[in-house]
């Protein structure tokens, strides 16, 4: 196995993620535990999530809010209802909202742009984006309103397996890669991330996604296991990608563990959020072991709790009843209960030096 101080190659990757021995693993948390530490410090940054709509246009595979889930009562937030739950967010001393909703068109260019603004105007927070796949004009323009950052995930780099799971609204739709080169080039801090144990996905193929990370020289990267929703081909099994046996990456919680310290170790001062689905497949300490075994970043739901069980990506979510009072608390403790601290302000990547001189 590699040395702590020796890049990580493709085949370094692929091999950790086959490493099943318990005593080697505990080399790599270590190694990802102290890469974290080195390079983003102790603090947890806590961002607000915001549910704002469970419309969708799409037809993901994967996703419980796909337009064809006609069993899910859908809903969008009125603007009101956002502010509310961004200055809870600033009355519980976040430094960012993330507002997130499916591809919903509902949620015009104009319509999003003025929220944006509102919330910059009233509060101090840092505003990171979730809306899915929208134009360049779109994009540009919540930009100029303020928006910070965009989340999009690419969910795997397997082109063949993306097309199959997450059907283009065109054919000539250029997919997701392209966009986030775009969302740099605007100025946003941008993030993405994948699905881990997608029906169909290599151990080859995730080792390629970490390796994409590094290449696309993210500022924040999500990764959490796929959880099936029976309400979806992916989870009926009417859609079954298959790989010759033995190929399969396991959608378990070890396997999404050695993603995050991987990806840390490939990008040491990105913002990694250890993530709501992790804390689905293990509500006891599934959000600890993340944060110690690569994550910096959690994100408390802000979703009104009427809205929060129609949101539903997956069934049996994390913190679907409580409140956004008690999910603040629990992450609290939590974070107190690991010996790290957390952190003031909107929390931005902090580029090492050599990066930032070379960027300027
Ligand atoms: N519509 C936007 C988009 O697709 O980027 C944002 C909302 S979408 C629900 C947010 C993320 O949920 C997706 O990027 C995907 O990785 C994750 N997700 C969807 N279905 C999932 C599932 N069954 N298991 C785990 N994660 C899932
Ligand atoms: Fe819609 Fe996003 Fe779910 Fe796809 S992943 S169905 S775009 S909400």
């Amino acid at each position: 196995m590699p040395r702590m101080n020796t890049p990580l190659t493709l085949r370094d990757i692929l091999d950790w993620l086959h490493e099943d021995n318990p005593e080697r693993l505990k080399t790599l948390w270590a190694w990802a535990d102290e890469t974290r530490r080195q390079n983003v410090g102790d603090t947890i940054h806590l961002r607000g999530l915001v549910e704002i709509s469970s419309r969708c246009s799409r037809q993901c595979a994967y996703c419980g809010l796909r337009a064809g889930n006609q069993s899910l009562t859908r809903y969008r937030m009125s603007p009101d209802e956002i502010l509310v739950s961004a200055r809870q967010a600033v009355a519980y001393g976040y430094g960012t909202v993330v507002l997130q909703a499916g591809e919903d068109f509902g949620l015009s260019c104009e319509w999003v742009a003025e929220v944006v603004r509102q919330i910059k105007f009233q509060t101090p927070l840092a505003v990171t984006l979730s809306l899915g796949e929208r134009t360049e004009a779109e994009l540009d323009a919540w930009r100029n309103a303020g928006a910070d950052r965009y989340l999009l995930r690419f969910e795997t780099s397997d082109p063949g397996l993306f097309e199959q799971i997450h059907p283009s609204r065109n054919q000539h739709a250029a997919g997701r890669l392209p966009l986030l080169r775009h969302l740099k080039q605007l100025g946003y801090e941008v993030g993405s991330g994948i699905m881990v144990g997608l029906p169909g996905q290599t151990y080859e193929s995730i080792a390629r996604d970490i390796d994409l990370f590094r290449e696309l020289d993210l500022d924040m990267i999500g990764i959490g296991p796929f959880i099936p929703h029976p309400q979806t081909p992916l989870g009926t099994g009417e859609l079954k990608p298959v790989v010759a046996p033995g190929l399969q990456a396991p959608n378990t919680e070890l396997m999404v563990y050695k993603a995050v310290a991987l990806t840390r170790l490939v990008r040491p001062d990105a913002n990694i959020p250890s993530t709501t689905a992790l804390a689905t497949i293990n509500k006891r300490n599934g959000r600890e072991l993340g944060l110690q075994r690569g994550a910096n970043v959690l994100m408390p739901n802000l979703t009104p709790v009427k809205y929060r069980r129609l949101y539903e990506i997956y069934p049996g979510k994390a913190c679907i009843e409580e409140t956004g009072t008690a999910c603040n608390g629990c992450l609290r403790s939590r974070i107190n209960a690991i010996g790290r601290h957390i952190a003031r302000g909107p929390g931005g990547r902090k580029r090492r030096a050599m990066e930032v001189e070379v960027l300027c």
